[in-house]
Parts: structure tokens; C-alpha cells; sequence
């Protein structure tokens, strides 16, 4: 018989020990870190983050503050 895959997503590196609810939110952030993110001013997809809420586009070269993990559509 062949194993059963489980839907986990990126949480799926990490045991049972973290517990369900932290790997839920962990897939949260995770699934739109992944996304391409857009630059708010130029609105193309070049941005880049340089610290926790710290962004940089860079087609137009602006830094700016956001999401820590993700830009506020
Ligand atoms: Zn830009």
C-alpha cells in the first residue's frame, strides 16, 4: 500500500512538536511571503525586503515600511 501524503504545506518541515495551531499560522505568513510582492509605487514586482518591515523596490529604488513579512495590498 502506498503511504499516505499529507496536505501540511511549508509547516510540513517541522514535527508534531510545534503544535497545529503555530504551523497554521506559520503557512499563513509562509504562502504570501512566497508571493511576489509589489512595489506600492511603481506597482511592478521587484521588491525585495531588506530587514523585518524594511522593503526595497528595485525598478524604482524606494525603501519603505511595511508588513514585516509581506507588503500591504
Ligand atoms: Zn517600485
Amino acid at each position: 500500500m502506498a503511504a499516505k501524503k499529507k496536505k501540511i504545506k511549508a509547516s510540513g518541515r517541522f514535527g508534531a512538536g510545534y503544535g497545529t495551531r503555530v504551523r497554521k499560522k506559520l503557512n499563513a505568513v509562509e504562502s504570501l511571503q512566497r508571493k511576489k510582492q509589489k512595489c506600492p509605487f511603481c506597482t511592478k514586482s521587484g521588491v525585495k525586503r531588506q530587514a523585518v518591515g524594511i522593503w526595497n523596490c528595485e525598478k524604482c529604488g524606494k525603501t519603505f515600511a511595511s508588513k514585516a513579512y509581506s507588503i500591504n495590498p
